[in-house]
């Protein structure tokens, strides 16, 4: 009876298998491989998107889809063989739209561009970037013409990371944000002296930093038996299982934040893969329903948990333990404050809370316009810096800490920023929604314990996988699409306390 269906699971298991070695290669990119490999790991790496992507979008494959949904035709929506094939359908009907061999060649060149990046980035050299930026751009507009658009080509880019998200959708995001958002840092940047973060800026010791971290992520519940951290230079979560991610991070000897706060992150993102549910393992449905989802449960535990007061009532002792000559004389309160201080800087990841959202205004503006033919590529250092001091107030020094600052575009991540905010918005949406069922979540947070908080987020979104699109699973989790009013809400209550508003 479920021939078909059971061939099309074999080979879309297959397809995953592959999918899960690549990433597995570009996770060795970032943190293992010696310089010299670059080329032959680029190799490796277009090979095997080649290979999957032959297999996605073959015609066997779409055969045994069609053939797949009749036999799932009675089934109930939310089944595993219903989702399996409705979400193998959705991929399948995309993936079909690119030709093979644009997919390689991505593949291949953004393998390449990433050492580019690194350098250009080192040597805060744009110049040095341009060739291959030029080269992934032009294969982006083959993608765009490929998968088409109604209304702005950045759309069909926008929709690789979050289905049907367009760029008119993220504008009247971002128009809401800006109206309470800009005035909100405003009032904050005039009190810029109500609170000092030097007890942040000390030297704190790498092996410390790292132990301290692990230890928190560890209670949060990120399971190290199913996962492990690195070094990278520019942090990230991936995995090859739900039950084996990975996790990095990097670390600054002189300043606290980017190696804790930037682990918490991070841990929210492989606790999302670890969550899925065991039956979804090694198939299509294992993972996260969407980029800003996932984003929602990494700002989760490094903001609106590993930022809050209650949080470090409990592991601010712990801190001053691990560094008693930096934090013995620094008060729980001068310590909340410090790692809350809002100041418009450079570096997006380490922006706080009530900037962030701005980082990627500016990204996104820039992006659409390079896409849209408004912006040459010799000219987004100057783009970019016009909208830095638009928004933020500030002009980066150099382009490594401005235009090149991310990884993103090395790997043809053009539409991806977007989702960090959607993130933002949704972190705060769930986190409300799971304490309107648990009242008693912020006082368990306050003696070190998560299993409610954790428990709520895997039985709501975590456990769901890819079964559900973002738009559903917000809807099923939280009874409301999603919405800027909690966000708002939260920083401007979080903020005016800390900056006496
Ligand atoms: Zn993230």
């Amino acid at each position: 009876m479920s021939d078909s269906l059971d061939a099309l699971k074999s080979r879309l298991g297959d397809v995953v298998s592959l999918t899960n070695i690549q990433a597995l290669v570009e996770w060795d990119q970032q943190t293992q491989m010696p310089p010299g490999a670059a080329a032959s790991k680029a190799r490796h790496v277009e090979v095997l998107s080649k290979l999957s992507h032959e297999m996605e979008v073959a015609d066997e494959t779409g055969s045994l889809i069609a053939a797949a949904e009749k036999e799932v035709a009675s089934a109930t929506y939310d089944s595993f063989d219903a989702s399996l094939v409705r979400v193998a359908r959705r991929g399948y009907d995309r993936a079909r739209k690119l030709p093979t061999d644009l997919v390689a060649e991505m593949s291949r060149v953004t393998a390449m561009a990433h050492e580019d990046w690194v350098k250009a980035r080192q040597n805060d050299d744009f110049a040095a970037f341009v060739p291959s930026l030029t080269k992934i751009l032009e294969l982006k507009q083959r993608e765009i013409a490929c998968k088409g658009y109604k209304e702005h080509p950045y759309d069909a880019l926008l929709d690789n990371f979050e289905i049907g998200l367009t760029a008119a959708d993220v504008d009247s995001m971002f128009s809401e944000l800006r109206v309470e958002l800009v005035p909100l840092v405003k009032a904050i940047t005039e009190r810029a002296d109500a609170v000092d973060d030097s007890p942040v800026h000390q030297e704190f010791p790498e092996d410390k930093q790292r132990a301290f971290a692990e230890m928190v992520v560890s209670k949060y519940g990120f399971d190290f038996s199913r996962g492990r951290q690195d070094k990278s230079v520019h942090p990230f979560c991936t995995s090859f299982s739900r039950d084996d991610v990975r996790i990095t991070t990097r670390f600054d000897p002189n300043w606290l934040n980017p190696a804790l706060f930037g682990t918490f992150h991070e841990s929210g993102h492989g606790m999302y893969e670890q969550g899925s549910d065991p039956s979804l393992e090694g198939t299509i449905l294992c993972g996260g329903a969407s980029l800003g989802v996932h984003e929602s449960q990494s700002r989760l535990w490094e903001n609106v948990i590993g930022r809050s007061y209650p949080f470090w009532t409990h592991f601010y002792p712990k801190l001053q333990e691990t560094f008693p000559g930096q934090l013995k004389d620094v008060s729980l309160d001068a310590f909340y404050r410090a790692i809350n201080k809002v100041e418009p800087s450079f570096i997006r990841v380490e922006a706080d809370e009530a900037t962030y959202n701005l980082h990627i205004m500016i990204r996104f503006e820039v992006e659409r316009d390079v896409i849209g033919g408004k912006i040459a590529v010799k000219d987004i250092p100057e783009a970019w810096n016009a909208k830095s001091k638009e928004y933020l107030g500030i002009v980066p020094p150099s382009n490594a800490l401005g235009c090149l600052q991310d990884i993103h575009w090395s790997f043809g991540g053009f539409g991806y920023f977007p989702t960090y905010s959607i993130g933002n918005l949704l972190s705060v949406q769930l986190y409300d929604t799971a304490v309107k069922a648990h009242p008693a979540i912020p006082e368990e947070i306050a003696d070190g314990e998560f299993s409610t908080l954790l428990g709520w987020m895997r039985s709501n979104i975590h456990v769901h996988g890819a079964k559900y699109e973002p738009k559903e699973l917000i809807m099923r989790a939280t009874g409301e699409p999603m919405q800027s009013r909690s966000y708002m809400k939260y920083l401007k209550t979080k903020y005016s306390a800390i900056y006496g508003l």
